[in-house]
């Protein structure tokens, strides 16, 4: 591997001996006018992870920038370890592999195959595919709910996973997430906190806002003190990091949507999930509301919630023969009231469940 893929996966091995042979010592990466553009660059890791959830990519023309994005890397693990905030360090951990498996995709097999070799994922070619044994899978996947990921829906011969480049790419990406929230953060010293102190105080800041932006009560305009019991539930999962499954995230995204949610604001929402992936959520979501289908759907009734077993924790005004509510937003509807209209039901019906 050469200087540019040092660059490009910084948490390799390699990249740390490359560093090494240098002769770069700590204390040059922490103070020295030379390595500004390192540090500046390791925070802006820390923050790209934090408020987009992936490392932005910028120019690694000449060898001196590809030594900064090395170097950046461990001063983020520094900045973050240095802030020592659990919602910082998982951000910044999806935010490595979500940037890794990006840069994957446009990467040949045999860099996918060395990334894994680095990593400590045992892994072998075999024709166009990459195997694994069933167990390293089994770990690896664990965190990852959705069908396509079950073992039965996998190819598997005598005990190894076929899989292709890309889905390899993607199992690399939660190897790398689970190796930084194993090991981050790290002991720093009083020598490392003191030098970077005003920059760990702004990335504490920055995380203390970011996390308080994506609790549910922040949403606002909207109320979700008012929201059913269902969405509030399927909100607590997401931010919980466990996937939803496809008819909850269905539900929720439709229902965020309708009551003015921004795209952004929803994509937020699903961000810290360990399944996360930006353009396929992005996908999901601009389909659902519309943007790319022409249909803007509804939530589901809570029938058919009922029958998807997505109706969690049914409260007082759910169950309220009174109330009628038949569907999510009605309940939203009623809830938002002032409380003397609450006990009749609305007059409008919920709608179809997709507007043209
Ligand atoms: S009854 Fe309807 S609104 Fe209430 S929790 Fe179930 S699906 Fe949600």
């Amino acid at each position: 591997m050469d200087l540019l893929s040092y660059a490009k996966f910084p948490f390799l091995r390699d990249a740390a001996e490359y560093v090494k042979d240098q002769g770069v010592t700590l204390e040059d990466l922490l103070t020295h006018q030379a390595y500004r553009g390192a540090r500046a660059r390791g925070k802006a890791r820390a923050i790209d992870a934090l408020e987009h959830g992936v490392v932005q990519l910028r120019p690694m023309a000449t060898e001196g920038d590809r030594l900064e994005e090395i170097l950046s890397y461990p001063m983020a693990r520094m900045y973050v370890s240095g802030v020592n905030e659990r919602f910082l360090t998982r951000r910044y951990a999806l935010a490595e592999g979500v940037t890794m498996y990006e840069r994957l995709e446009r990467e040949e097999m045999d860099v996918v195959e060395e990334v894994a070799y680095q990593l400590d994922v045992a892994a072998s070619r075999d024709d166009g595919s990459l195997r694994m044994h069933f167990s390293d899978y089994l770990r690896y996947t664990s965190r990852m709910r959705s069908k396509e990921w079950k073992l039965v829906n996998t190819e598997v011969k005598r005990g190894y996973v076929h899989l292709p480049q890309l889905r390899f790419a993607r199992v690399l990406q939660q190897a790398l997430q689970d190796r930084l929230e194993s090991e981050l953060p790290l002991p720093v010293d009083e020598t490392i906190l003191r030098a970077l102190d005003e920059d760990i105080r702004e990335l504490r800041d920055r995380a203390v806002i970011m996390r308080e932006r994506y609790k549910a009560e922040d949403f606002g305009k909207v109320s979700v003190e008012n929201f059913p019991p269902c969405m509030k539930h399927f909100i607590g999962m997401a931010q919980a990091g466990e996937n939803l499954p496809h008819s909850a995230r269905f539900a929720l995204v439709s229902f965020m949507h309708h009551i003015g949610l921004s795209s952004e604001e929803i994509l937020n929402l699903f961000a810290v999930s360990p399944d996360f992936d930006a353009s396929k959520t992005k996908y999901q979501i601009d389909h659902i509301t519309g943007e790319t289908s022409g249909t803007e759907y509804t939530p589901p009734e809570c029938t058919t919630m009922k029958s998807y077993g997505i109706c969690f924790e049914p409260d007082s005004l759910c169950e309220n023969p009174k109330a009628k509510v038949k569907h999510p937003l009605s309940y939203y509807r009623i809830k938002n009231r002032p409380l003397r209209s609450r006990a009749a039901p609305s007059s409008r019906s919920s709608g179809p469940s997709a507007r043209r």
